[in-house]
């Protein structure tokens, strides 16, 4: 079956096709500028890049010149668009909605609701759905949410300690993010280890430009580090992580700040960018940092500590760990990360090899000694082969 997924944001849509029967990709694209002057789809076929500069007021126009582009004659990938099995689509926010859903009108309901905790993520997300609808009527759509994986989080992990009827009337707590691509290193860890993901006990590291960890028990989340939004805990490439809280009626007082301005300076002003003054990027962090910045060796030293206080957590969280499975832009390239991160861990049974993890960049491996008694995996996420996975197995339901 041909599969076709989405993940639309608020001025973008990615899409990639895949043929489940081989689990490939046939091409993909990128649509930029939706509803901005200067709309251009960037379409990739073979190795080849097509640009299409043709106005997109909305995710409608976006959608249907992405189905246009699916069947053209020169660097179309079908010849007609009824050959589309099914549709994928990432949402940002699914709330206590525990797994992908084919859509019908109830759940675009549930998706508006939450929209109140992603307020540009999930009409973004809507958008991009209702255009396949509109377009494409009668093929099944399916949303696969960042929060369903970790909906499997015990009461004592979500809750935050505030009074419970916030939980009650607003539904705060923590849902956890970036689930579709912890589900997936999870179910490679298994597959590299030779094991059911039923028998696994992973901590997932995702390290990219928004970071989380996810205690992993039997193959199950019990624990993670993002919150009610993708905000809460680990310093990011702009994002704050935790603070403590009284950080923020300090700010509003002593600055005279807004909910509008607080949100700018903790998600865009903040992380690794903000202490550093130098970039949101690993790589030029470790350039400046190795030229001798001193904000920018801080702003690495304190990522560092921050996840590995996280690692610390879930090592005694989960009692007994199978492995550590490095995903994201920096977990899958930065060898210097890693080792810094696994670092004098010998007596929790933890030994990176060295010479394994030197130079190892966007490949699957175990990168731990061989008496190391929990073992230590880069495994590079893919979470569009998961979104079309999860929808393969929803449409054959
Ligand atoms: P992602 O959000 O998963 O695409 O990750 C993007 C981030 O990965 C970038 O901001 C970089 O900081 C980081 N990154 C990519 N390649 C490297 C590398 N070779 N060394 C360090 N960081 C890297």
């Amino acid at each position: 079956m041909l599969i076709l997924v989405i993940n639309s944001g608020s001025s973008s849509l990615k899409y990639q096709l895949f043929n489940m029967d081989e689990k490939t990709v046939v091409g993909k694209g990128l649509v930029e500028r939706i509803g901005i002057e200067g709309s251009v789809l960037t379409h990739k076929k073979d190795g080849k890049e097509f640009v299409i500069e043709t106005p997109m007021p909305t995710h409608n126009e976006a959608v249907k010149n992405v189905f246009d582009a699916l069947v053209n004659e020169e660097y179309g990938l079908v010849e007609s668009i009824e050959e589309i099995g099914a549709i994928g689509h990432r949402i940002v926010h699914g709330g206590e909605i525990t797994d992908s859903t084919l859509i019908d009108e109830q759940l675009k309901e549930k998706v508006r609701e939450y929209a109140k905790f992603a307020p540009l993520h999930n009409p973004a997300g809507l958008a991009g759905v209702e255009a396949c609808e509109t377009l494409l009527p009668g093929k099944p759509n399916v949303a696969v949410f960042d929060t369903s994986f970790h909906q499997t989080m015990p009461a004592s992990s979500y809750m935050y300690g505030l009074p419970y009827e916030t939980y009650e009337k607003h539904g705060i707590r923590k849902y956890g993010f970036h689930g579709t691509s912890h589900k997936y290193v999870t179910k490679r860890t298994a597959e590299i280890l030779g094991k059911n993901p039923e028998d696994l006990n992973v901590i997932t590291v995702h390290l990219g430009n928004g970071s989380s960890l996810a205690a992993v028990k039997n193959g199950k989340s019990i624990d993670t580090t993002m919150g009610l939004t993708p905000l809460e805990g680990l310093i990011m490439g702009t994002r704050s992580g935790d603070l403590d809280p009284a950080v923020l009626t300090f700010l509003m007082q002593a600055e005279d700040m807004d909910a509008k301005e607080l949100d700018t300076l903790l998600n865009k002003e903040s992380g690794v960018l903000g202490i550093s003054g130098v970039s949101s990027d690993f790589r030029d962090l470790e350039e400046a940092s190795d030229a001798g910045n001193e904000r920018a060796t801080l702003a690495l030293d304190m990522f560092i500590k921050r996840t590995r206080r996280f690692l610390g957590a879930y090592l005694v969280e989960l009692g007994k760990v199978d492995a550590i499975s490095f995903a994201g832009g920096i977990g899958e390239n930065s060898d210097t990360m890693r080792a810094s991160l696994m670092k004098d861990l010998e007596s929790f049974g933890i030994v990176l090899d060295e010479k394994k993890n030197d130079g190892l960049r966007g490949k699957d491996a175990i990168i731990s000694s061989d008496d190391s008694k929990v073992k230590v995996l880069v495994v590079p996420t893919d979470e569009e082969l998961m979104i079309a996975m999860d929808t393969l197995n929803i449409v054959e339901k």
